[in-house]
């Protein structure tokens, strides 16, 4: 069976705090996320714009997370306004996931890989 898998990265800057953590994670904070996410699939298909079955999906719907909020992307967000989840790094890969399931095409395997720091990061796929 043939396979292809996609691989992209990008980063987005945003302010947070965990609600309800005891310690300095619970005060406003900013990161520089890094975000790779890889989607696979056996089979090709058309995007918004390509016609032709040709594309695993396309590169674009991957990274809509790394545009400015004020465009749909979380790039200076306030995370804890923007997002329905606790703004863990757990949860923001969880959401990235299905944010990101909503705009390619079905069949693709998702894996998200969120940094929130040089050295923690989370992975989330189902
Ligand atoms: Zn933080």
């Amino acid at each position: 069976m043939p396979r292809w898998k996609l691989f992209t990265e990008f980063k987005f800057d945003s302010a947070h705090f965990i609600e309800g953590y005891d310690g300095k994670c619970g005060r406003m904070h900013g990161h520089s996320y890094k975000v790779r996410i890889s989607a696979e699939s056996e089979k090709l298909n058309p995007s918004a714009y390509l016609k032709t079955p040709d594309m695993v999906c396309d590169f674009k719907e991957l990274k809509w997370a790394a545009s400015d909020s004020e465009k749909g992307g979380l790039d200076h967000a306030f995370l804890n306004e923007v997002l329905p989840v606790v703004t863990t790094a757990e949860r923001i890969a969880e959401y990235l996931y299905h944010e990101t399931m909503k705009r390619i095409p079905d069949g693709i395997k998702l894996v998200v890989t969120v940094w929130e720091t040089d050295t923690c990061w989370v992975e989330y796929t189902e």
